[in-house]
């Protein structure tokens, strides 16, 4: 709609370098960070993480279990304050979704593909009768592969537009929530959990009228502002903006996107001064709805906003504030997350 095309103008002139912009924060914790050097060398030690490859981690028992607290608490939140209806999606998206959700032109930086052998017995014959001397395994799989229409997806809210298409949204609003596996390749990755290449994301989806739809994003986004607070995090929300691919190039900030205040972040501290992101708060405008013919009661296409938070982060996040000993962690915010206290 409207709104895309303005976007694709103003990204085709006017990015801003990072450094230019300063942050405006919407909401600020009252907690203060404390000086966390070392939390990931500590979790490390402790057996809590283990690199298995660049930005893929295996974590341990603790981890998970506050990962899986976290996650509870914002799909409590979802379900019991906006109504959302739960889903479990997998973890293959189609590749035709992803394309009319403009995914592939936005960010093929990020894509990964899930692609197969030909299907005949001559591809798995050659294939087979070289696996142990072919010097390039990598390669020797792609002159066998062939794409079948799925990819792994960078993100769960494109899993909730394929499963809405074509609805008319008759009877108001529809909130979804939904938990997954998410991948993207990321230009680099440090020895750390702030950015992966498989992490977790839980979403929540509305989608609906313009302003109901604006009004529940900025409703979960200061609920989720009580919950940093009640975690004891230090931590801010402030306007962001997303790293387009446009013309052949990276365009990294994007002043429309901030001006129309359409992501927001909540940012935590985690070490040596950093911030990370571990949640967004986006809106859509018509975009999906029109892409995916999601429509209201009078015709037009449906608004939509996603909110998604990156749980290795922000599991991350609490333990570089609260230490990687679970027991010296604050009584109630054990307990909010804890299953087994
Ligand atoms: P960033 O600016 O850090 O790259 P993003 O703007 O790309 O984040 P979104 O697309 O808004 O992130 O995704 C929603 C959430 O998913 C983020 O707020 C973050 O918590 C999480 N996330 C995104 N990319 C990664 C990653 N590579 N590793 C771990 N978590 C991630
Ligand atoms: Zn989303
Ligand atoms: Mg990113």
């Amino acid at each position: 709609g409207e709104l895309s095309r303005k976007l694709d103008l103003i990204i085709a002139k006017d990015v801003l370098p990072q450094r230019e912009v300063e942050a405006e924060v919407v909401w600020s914790s009252p907690h203060r960070p404390r000086n966390a050097d070392g939390t990931f060398a500590q979790l490390a030690a402790a057996g809590m993480v283990a690199e298995m490859g660049e930005g893929i981690y295996a974590t341990g028992a603790l981890f998970h279990e506050v990962l899986s607290g976290l996650d509870r608490r914002l799909h409590d939140l979802a379900v019991g304050e906006f109504a959302a209806s739960a889903f479990h999606y997998p973890n293959l998206i189609s590749t035709d979704t992803l394309r009319r959700a403009g995914y592939m032109s936005s960010f093929p930086q990020f894509l990964m593909t899930a692609s197969r052998f030909r299907s005949d017995v001559d591809t798995y014959d050659s294939f087979a009768s070289g696996v142990a001397s072919v010097d390039d395994i990598g390669q020797h799989i792609e002159e066998h592969s062939e794409h079948l229409g799925y990819c792994l997806p960078p993100a769960m809210c494109y899993h909730v537009y394929q499963h809405l298409q074509g609805r008319g949204l008759a009877e108001g609003p529809i909130v979804v929530t939904t938990r997954g596996q998410t991948f993207r390749f990321e230009s680099r990755y440090r020895r750390s959990l702030e950015r992966l290449w498989e992490f977790t994301m839980r979403e929540v989806v509305f989608i609906g009228e313009r302003t109901a739809v604006a009004e529940q994003r900025r409703r979960l986004m200061s609920a989720v502002g009580d919950m940093v607070t009640e975690l004891g995090l230090a931590g801010q929300i402030e306007v962001a903006n997303d790293p387009f691919f446009f013309n052949g190039q990276i365009a990294e900030y994007v002043r429309v996107q901030r001006a129309m205040e359409l992501k927001y972040e909540l940012c935590l501290p985690v070490e040596h001064g950093r911030s990370v992101a571990a949640g967004s708060f986006n809106i859509h405008g018509e975009k999906f709805g029109s892409a995916f013919g999601i429509t209201l009661a009078d015709g037009g296409a449906a608004h939509s906003a996603c909110v998604g938070f990156g749980l290795e982060r922000f599991a991350y996040a609490l333990f570089c504030q609260h230490g990687v000993d679970l027991d010296a962690w604050p009584d109630d915010v054990r307990a909010m997350l804890r299953t087994s206290v």
